[in-house]
């Protein structure tokens, strides 16, 4: 069965898509069948995955709303892992799931058709608390947080640990915080450097040992429609994610 992780932060623009498809293409890399689903509207990790989100006639709206699956609605993308796309259609879900039954297991039960053909499947989230969150986070057997190092960063986290205890409590009993990976590092920042010591004393081993620099590489790839591992992965973002995939792959044989 496959190891699901959601790739969570409400806050927009903290490196969620970026770390979703570089791990997807990382794991990959690293002989792991990976399926990566793109569960945000905006299409980001789609497009960034050099499939074209005008082009879709299934996607993961529909396997939502039951009317495809999996097998029918993912492509085979050219770096090494397949991806379940998204577009704007997405945005209509929230408001057509509302009054429908199992309405946030919805992607949780569309994944157990195909939970044996991977090794991974990675949920890129939309930057909200939404219904298409929550979806990601009943399918998902752990949570990855990707964050800056910023002062404001902190606030946020603690919204979501509550929705991800919430959840637990309520719908997921498997659901647990795999980790925090600080994303966008600048070394040079006194405030890089004071927030990230705060986090490794609050949530000790939950933070990756993996540290994702600023690297203009990693912004530069999605215009190319590929992860960064792939566009140029002598980069130091590319290297750091390859080092976060192996440090994930080990994580899942604790399990
Ligand atoms: P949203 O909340 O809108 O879905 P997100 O959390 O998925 O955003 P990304 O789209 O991954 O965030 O990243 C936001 C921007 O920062 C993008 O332009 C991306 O290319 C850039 N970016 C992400 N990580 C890095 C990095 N390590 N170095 C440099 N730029 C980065
Ligand atoms: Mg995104």
């Amino acid at each position: 069965m496959a190891h699901i992780f959601a790739v969570a932060n409400q806050k927009g623009g903290v490196g969620k898509t970026t770390t979703t498809v570089n791990l997807a293409a990382a794991l990959g890399q690293q002989g792991q069948r990976t399926l990566l689903v793109d569960l945000d509207p905006q299409g980001n990790a789609t497009m960034g995955s050099g499939v074209d989100k005008r082009k879709l006639t299934q996607s993961v709206y529909q396997v939502l709303l039951e009317t495809a699956d999996v097998a029918g609605a993912r492509h085979v993308t050219e770096h090494g892992y397949h991806v379940l796309p998204a577009n704007r259609e997405l945005a209509g879900a929230e408001v057509e799931l509302v009054d429908q039954d199992h309405r946030e297991t919805r992607l949780k039960d569309a994944l157990a058709k195909v939970g044996n053909e991977y090794d991974f499947v990675l949920i890129d989230c939309p930057p909200s608390l939404s219904m298409l969150t929550l979806n990601g986070l009943c399918a998902a057997h752990g949570v990855i947080i990707p964050m800056q190092c910023e002062y404001f960063a902190l606030e946020g986290l603690t919204d979501l640990v509550n929705t991800i205890k919430k959840v637990h409590a309520n719908l997921n009993k498997d659901l647990k915080i795999i980790g925090l990976l600080r994303v966008m590092f600048d070394p040079r920042a006194t405030l890089s450097l004071q927030v990230s010591a705060q986090l490794e004393q609050h949530f000790g081993d939950k933070v990756f040992k993996a540290i994702i620099p600023r690297n203009i590489r990693l912004a530069e790839a999605p215009s190319y429609g590929q992860p960064g591992v792939t566009f140029d992965k002598a980069s130091k973002g590319a290297q750091a994610y390859l080092q976060f995939a192996a440090e994930m792959i080990e994580r899942v044989k604790a399990y």
